[in-house]
Parts: structure tokens; sequence; C-alpha cells
């Protein structure tokens, strides 16, 4: 059993000063494996004091040598593979293979790839040359809280930390109550790589401690979120007295449009990329739109793949699924496939309980749903777990249709041999990407959605214009 309580303030791990004991629960097991402490204002006002002191000479600090920070916070996190992969897969249910590859590959890529977006990114312009006295800098926003959910812990925080860091921003990271000691791993490599102190601090807290200190602290320049559309929402309302700036990165209902023209993998691709880490992705293809003349077979296909997916603990190696994160999560789950239920969507595969074999931990079945219709609940809220719905379309307008008629715009992913129709259909589609063909976005694409998906963008050159001030100088002296 892990103990760690202490926050990492102005460059040194410290003892809470306003504390509470919190218990992360193994989800493979529903026993407990670590205690945090949850902090309290005078933590937060601490971490944030540290940041803003240290501000002025970290944004004064030239962008090579907070490159070279970033260097070194990535070899600290290379030598710490097996540490961020076992601490994610123990407190958040990632199987240890998936763990190891994607999850710590997650953040290793993101780390990498800012190293290069700065590099080429211009600091400095002049306007153009229509105004040769005019220059523009990009410049530090200031004092970040970074708050960041439990799904890919070390994504979401290194796409924040990476970027905040190399534009000259000092921080405060509050990771989620429930992914703890993956981020302690990860403050652990900050500190070996031995940045000014102040520059990066961590509390651990929930989101209604906290969270919501740093969201309406005074001291507080701008707040870049990931998690819930509700919590995106609070966090707006908390930030506003403060007129802070506020990136949100929120959940999704994503479609994959199946055309019969479509590469016979296309279905099988779409159920295994739903059912990674156990559905639990904001981008993850829940809305599997087939076209009629490909419908009944994409069913069958759907289900054939569905039942091959099989569960276990994370501990164990293998290519199967872990649990979800908690009982919470577990709950919704399986009130929202009985709603698919009862609801009148035709179960094909999975369904209410636990998978054969298990009586604890909180692994759902791989579920799969064919007839649904877009009005349907398992059709309009993100479910979060390894649950797919399939509808069928007729018209290539109907598909757009159906694809926009959702609250959300994160990703939306198109499977045609058509060239001229995935143009066309790229442009129709109303979210922040799409996906096209199977073929992942390059490293240092903007990750980001419209509408209830939120308003940020995250990643390489875009997710560091997402940190930076945008300064108009006149009278510059010319070159
Ligand atoms: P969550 O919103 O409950 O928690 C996320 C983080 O916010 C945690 O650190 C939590 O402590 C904190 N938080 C909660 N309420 C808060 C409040 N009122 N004020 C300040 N902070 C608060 O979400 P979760 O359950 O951890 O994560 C799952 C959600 O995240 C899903 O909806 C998923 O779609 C979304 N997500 C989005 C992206 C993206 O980039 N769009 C990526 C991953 C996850």
């Amino acid at each position: 059993m892990i103990e760690r309580k202490d926050f990492y303030i102005d460059g040194a791990w410290v003892a809470p000063l306003d504390g509470t004991d919190h218990a992360v629960i193994n989800p493979s097991t529903e026993e407990p494996c670590a205690t945090i402490s949850l902090g309290g204002q005078a933590d937060t006002d601490a971490a944030v004091a540290a940041a803003k002191a240290a501000l002025p000479g970290w944004m004064a600090t030239p962008v090579e040598e907070r490159i070279a920070a970033l260097e070194r916070i990535l070899e600290a996190y290379k030598a710490r593979s097996e540490d961020v992969a076992q601490a994610i897969s123990m407190e958040m249910g990632a199987p240890i293979d998936m763990a190891r590859s994607q999850q710590f590959g997650a953040g290793f890529g993101h780390l990498k790839d800012f190293i290069r977006a700065a590099r080429a990114f211009e600091w400095e312009k002049p306007l153009g040359d229509h105004a040769p006295n005019s220059r523009i800098l990009h410049e530090a926003v200031g004092v970040c809280a970074l708050i960041t959910p439990w799904n890919w812990p070390m994504n979401q925080i290194s796409l924040k930390v990476g970027a905040a860091l190399v534009s000259g921003n000092t921080m405060i990271l509050k990771p989620s109550e429930e992914s703890p000691i993956s981020a302690m791993v990860f403050a652990d490599c900050v500190e070996a790589a031995g940045l000014p102190k102040g520059v990066f601090n961590l509390v651990n807290g929930d989101g209604v401690g906290v969270g919501s200190q740093l969201s309406a602290h005074p001291d507080v320049d701008m707040v870049s979120f990931t998690g819930s559309t509700r919590a995106g929402k609070l966090i707006s309302k908390a930030a506003a007295d403060t007129l802070k700036r506020v990136h949100l990165e929120l959940g999704g209902k994503g479609a994959n449009l199946v055309f019969a023209d479509a590469d016979e993998k296309a279905v099988k691709r779409g159920v295994l990329h739903m059912m990674n880490n156990t559905g639990q992705s904001c981008n993850a293809p829940s809305r599997m739109i087939v076209e009629a003349s490909r419908y009944d077979a994409a069913v069958e296909e759907a289900r054939a793949v569905a039942e091959k997916v099989t569960v276990g603990p994370a501990s164990e190696e293998g290519r199967h699924i872990g649990p979800v994160v908690n009982a919470t999560q577990w709950e919704k789950i399986q009130d929202l496939i009985q709603k698919g239920i009862d609801e009148g969507a035709r179960l094909v595969t999975g369904g209410p309980g636990r998978p054969e074999g298990f009586n604890k931990g909180y692994y759902v079945r791989p579920t799969v749903f064919a007839d649904v219709t877009n009005d349907m609940t398992i059709a309009r809220e993100e479910i979060f777990g390894p649950v797919l719905s399939i509808m069928k379309f007729e018209t290539e307008e109907e598909a757009v249709a159906i694809a926009n008629d959702t609250p959300y715009g994160l990703t939306n992913y198109v499977q045609s041999s058509d060239d001229a129709r995935r143009v066309r259909l790229a442009r129709q589609l109303r979210s922040g990407m799409v996906e096209m063909n199977g073929e992942s976005r390059g490293a240092g694409a903007p990750f980001g959605g419209m509408k209830a998906s939120g308003n940020g963008r995250e990643g390489g050159a875009y997710g560091i214009h997402d940190f930076v001030e945008v300064k108009a100088v006149s009278g510059w002296a010319a070159e």
C-alpha cells in the first residue's frame, strides 16, 4: 500500500497544511491501493503564491533554456516509464501492457513533440513588410492551473505541462484524485529536471476543493481543464469573477460514418477503437452509423469482434480490456445499458452485469447495441464505457445530419474509399477533429473540440498558442 501525502510546492515535497486523507481504490480489486491527501485552501494558496513568485524569472528565461528543461523532463520520464505504467494500471485500471505502450507513450509523444514545436515556433515576428516597426511577441499567460482527468492521465498532463512550460508560464497541476500516483511520478520527473523553484507545483485535491479554489483564485491567470462537460461549466462559472482565461477539453459522442464502400477492416477497427481503454476516451467512436446496404453485415461483424474482446485485471499482461475506473462510473454505465434496452435498442452482445467469472472489480461486458436511433439516451449521452451504438443511414445527407445532431463536437470518423466524399464530409462535420479511414492524426495536430466538447486546442504549435498572450508592439527598432 502506497502512502504519498505530500504536495510538490516551491521546489520541494511538503506536508499538506490543510489536508484530508483519501484512499485511492484499485478498480480491478475494489481494494485501497494508496493513501494521498486532498488539499485545502491553504495548500492551494501556497502553490499559487509559489507559482506567482516564480513567474517573472521563468518568463524572462530564454526559450532555449525552457526547451532544455523540457528535454530533461523527457529524459527523466523515459527513465521512470515502468513506474508510470504500473501506477496508471493500478489506479485507473488500464491493462499493464496497454499502460506501458499507449498510456505512457502518449505522454512521451507529446513532450517530445513540444520540443520540436517550440523550436519551430515564432515567439517574436514582424507584423509584415507594410509595418516594419511593428512586432508581434508571444508571451506567457502567467500562472496557470492545470486540472486533469484520470482516463489518459499522462496524455493530459503532458499536453498541459509541456505547452505551459516552454511558453514561460508557471503552473499548479491538480491531477484527478482517481489517478494521483502517476501524476506524482510525473512530478518526480520535473523535480529531477531541476527547474527553478515554483515553476511547477502539484497539489492533490478534489473538484469541490482544490479544483474550485484554483478556478476562482485571483492570482491564477488561466485554467486549462480536461474532464467532463459538467465540471467544465462549473469551472467557467467559478472563473468568471476574476475574468481568467479558461480552456476546456470536454466530453464527446463521436460518430463513425461507415459507407458501403469502406475498406473491409472498417467495422472491426471501429469496434476495437470503441473498446480501447474500456471505452473511457473522450474521442471514442461511440456511434457507428452504417450505410443501409452494409448494415446487417456490420452488426454481425461488430458482434463477432466485441465477443472476442476479453476482460481481465489490469495487472495481467495481454491484450484484454480492464475494469472501468470506479463504482460510480460502473453504476452509470449499467444504468445506461438498461436504458438502451428499455428504450428499444437491440442488444446484440454484452448487456448489464459483470462479465462471466467476475464477482468483484468494476468490470463491464463489452456491449453492442443495434437499431439505435439518435434520440435514444445511449446515442445522446457520453457513456464512457465499452458500449457501442449502431445506427443505419440511407443517404450521405442523412449520415451527416445524424453525426452533427449531438451537443458534442470532438472527433468524428469517416470510412469510405471515395476521395471526393471524404473531403466533402471532412468539411461538413461539426467537430474539432475528423479522422478518416483509420489514419491517425499527425504529431502536433491540434486536439480539441467545439460545442459542448470545449474550446481549447492541445498539442504541438496549436497547444503552445493556447498558452501564450499575443502582444502587438509598435516603434520596434528596425533590424
Ligand atoms: P471530471 O470532470 O469529474 O474530473 C476531471 C478533473 O476535474 C478532476 O481533476 C476533478 O477533480 C476536477 N473537477 C471536478 N469537478 C470540478 C470542479 N467543480 N471544479 C474544478 N475541478 C473539478 O471528469 P473525469 O470523470 O475525471 O473525466 C472524464 C471526463 O473527461 C469525460 O467526460 C471525458 O470525455 C472527458 N475528457 C475529455 C478529454 C478531451 O480532451 N476533450 C480528454 C479526456 C477526458
